[in-house]
C-alpha cells in the first residue's frame, strides 16, 4: 500500500488555500485511508475535509475549507494506492509476454483490475473478480467497464486464458449487465483457435446471453518477434477477409434484432484484407475508437473538416502503468509543441508526418487529397517489436531515430502523441533523443489539419 502523493495543486483551489503542497503524502482523509483514486474522489468530494498529511517525515493536519462537490484541486501520483490486481491468466497471445527484454519493469505487469478497466478502459477477464468487487462496482456505479470475452464457449475460453476460471468468470459479465452496468466487450482473434466457427459461435453466444453489451470489438492478435508461442501466428489476408465478412453478417443480425450493430471488426482487419472501411455512420458514434475500431474513418472525418471536434486517441499505450492520473486528473492534452531547433527555418521546409505502417496507409490518401507537394507521410517500420506490429501507438524512439536519420534536415517533422506516455516512448527514449526536432501533435485529424495549416 502506498500513500497518495500530491503531484500538483491548482492555484487558488481549496487545496491551495489550505496549504496542501506537491510532495505531501496523504495518510488519511477524515480518518479514512483511500485505496485508490476512486475512493479518493468520493472522500475529497465532501465539504470541509481534514487531511492527515506527511511532509518531510513530519505528520500534520490540513483542514480544507470547501463546499460539498467542489473540486479539491490536487492531483495525486497514481490511480491505485493499494496493489494493482494482477492477472492470473497465461494467454498465448498476451502482448506482455511478447515484449522485448530490458524495457521498464512496470511494463511487464499484467493487470486484471476492474478499477483500471473503469479508469483507463483496460480490459478485464473477470477471472479474479469477487462478490465484493461486484458490490463496489454496482454501489459506486463504476460504469462503463471493459471485458475480454474471447470466446463464449467455456472450454475455448479456458484454453485461451490458460485458466480454468475462464470457464465460469463470464457469469460476472451477466451479473454486471443485469445490474445495469455498461460493458464493452472484446474478442482477440487467434487464427485456428477462436476464428471461423468458434467466432460465429461466440457471436451467437453474445446474442443469446450478453445481448445488452454496449459494444463488442473483434481485434486481431498482435504478434511480435519476441513471442515464444508456436501456435500463435498472424492472420493471412484471406482470414482477415473471413473475419470482416462474418462480423458484417452478424452486424445485420444484431441490427435487425437489437436495433444496433453491437459488434465491430478492427480497422486492422480491413487494412489486412484490403477492404474499404465501413461508412462512418455504421460505427454508431465510435464507441470503441480507442480499441482500434473506426479510427481511420474518424480521422478522415476530422481531417477533412466534416467534424469540428477531435474524436482522437488518448496519448500513450500502457499509460496507466506509469500511474498517470485518471481522467479528470490528467494534465491538459498537448496540442502542438515544437522542440527547440525547429523555428523559422523548419517552418519554411517541407512537412513530414511520422506514423506507423498502418497509419501510413490511412494517411497517404488523405494527404494526397490535399494536393500539397510539400507534405509527405513517413511510415516508421516497427523493428523494435517486429512481427505484425504496425500501429502508430507502438512506435518507439529507436525506430523513429533510424528513420529520421535518413530524412533531410530543416523539414518539419510531426509526431502523433499517441506513441508517448508522459513524454516517453515505450523504449524509454524521448523526443529529445531523436536526430531531428519533432513537433508533437495530438493524434486526431483536427489537430493534424491545424498543424499543416
Ligand atoms: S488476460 Fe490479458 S494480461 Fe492476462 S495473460 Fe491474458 S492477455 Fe495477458
Amino acid at each position: 500500500m502506498s500513500l497518495p502523493r500530491v503531484v500538483a495543486v491548482a492555484p487558488g483551489s481549496p487545496a491551495d488555500r489550505a496549504g496542501l503542497a506537491p510532495g505531501d503524502e496523504v495518510v488519511s482523509i477524515d480518518g479514512r485511508v483511500p485505496r485508490d483514486v476512486l475512493e479518493w474522489r468520493f472522500m475529497v468530494d465532501e465539504a470541509d475535509v481534514e487531511l492527515d498529511v506527511r511532509r518531510g517525515g513530519v505528520d500534520r493536519t490540513v483542514v480544507v475549507d470547501k463546499r460539498d462537490g467542489e473540486a479539491l484541486g490536487a492531483e495525486v501520483h497514481s490511480s491505485v494506492f493499494d496493489q494493482v490486481r494482477t492477472c492470473d491468466n497465461h494467454c498465448e497471445f498476451c502482448f506482455i509476454y511478447q515484449l522485448p527484454k530490458g524495457m521498464r519493469r512496470s511494463l511487464y505487469l499484467k493487470d486484471d483490475d476492474y478499477r483500471l478497466s473503469f479508469l483507463y478502459g483496460n480490459f478485464t477477464t473477470l477471472t479474479r473478480f469477487t462478490e465484493a468487487d461486484f458490490e463496489r462496482v454496482v454501489t459506486e456505479g463504476l460504469s462503463p467497464l471493459h471485458v475480454s470475452i474471447h470466446a463464449t464457449d467455456p472450454d475455448v475460453r479456458t484454453r485461451m486464458l490458460r485458466n480454468r476460471r475462464g470457464a465460469t468468470s463470464l457469469r460476472w459479465l451477466r451479473a454486471l449487465l443485469d445490474a445495469g452496468i455498461e460493458v464493452h466487450g472484446q474478442i482477440v482473434v487467434c487464427p485456428d483457435i477462436n476464428d471461423g466457427d468458434v467466432l460465429a459461435d461466440s457471436l451467437a453466444g453474445v446474442l443469446d446471453r450478453y445481448s445488452s453489451l454496449a459494444s463488442l470489438c473483434v481485434v486481431p492478435l498482435g504478434i511480435s518477434d519476441h513471442s515464444n508461442e508456436p501456435a500463435m501466428r498472424a492472420h493471412t489476408p484471406e482470414e482477415a477477409r473471413g473475419v470482416v465478412e462474418l462480423v458484417e453478417r452478424w452486424q445485420e443480425t444484431f441490427l435487425r434484432l437489437l436495433g444496433h450493430r453491437l459488434v465491430f471488426a478492427a480497422d486492422e482487419y480491413y487494412l489486412l484484407a484490403g477492404l474499404p472501411f465501413p461508412e462512418p455512420d455504421s460505427y454508431e458514434g465510435f464507441p470503441m475508437h480507442e480499441d482500434g475500431i473506426g479510427m481511420a474513418r474518424a480521422f478522415e472525418l476530422e481531417f477533412t473538416g466534416r467534424t469540428s471536434t477531435g474524436i482522437g486517441s488518448r496519448p500513450g499505450f500502457f499509460q496507466w502503468v506509469d500511474g498517470a492520473p485518471a481522467e479528470g486528473y490528467r494534465a491538459t492534452r498537448v496540442t502542438l509543441r515544437s522542440r527547440s531547433g525547429g523555428g523559422d527555418t523548419a517552418r519554411r521546409g517541407n512537412v513530414a508526418i511520422l506514423t506507423g505502417t498502418y497509419g501510413a496507409r490511412v494517411l497517404e490518401p488523405l494527404v494526397q487529397g490535399l494536393g500539397r507537394a510539400d507534405v509527405r507521410v513517413v511510415p516508421v517500420d516497427n523493428r523494435f517489436f517486429g512481427g505484425n506490429i504496425g500501429v502508430t501507438g507502438l512506435m518507439v524512439g529507436e525506430d523513429l531515430a533510424r528513420v529520421l536519420a535518413g530524412e533531410p534536415e530543416g523539414d518539419r517533422y510531426l509526431l502523433p502523441d499517441v506513441c508517448l506516455t508522459q513524454g516517453t516512448f515505450l523504449d524509454g527514449t524521448s523526443p529529445d533523443d531523436l536526430p531531428r526536432p519533432v513537433e508533437i501533435v495530438a493524434t486526431d485529424g483536427v489537430s493534424l489539419r491545424a498543424a499543416l495549416a
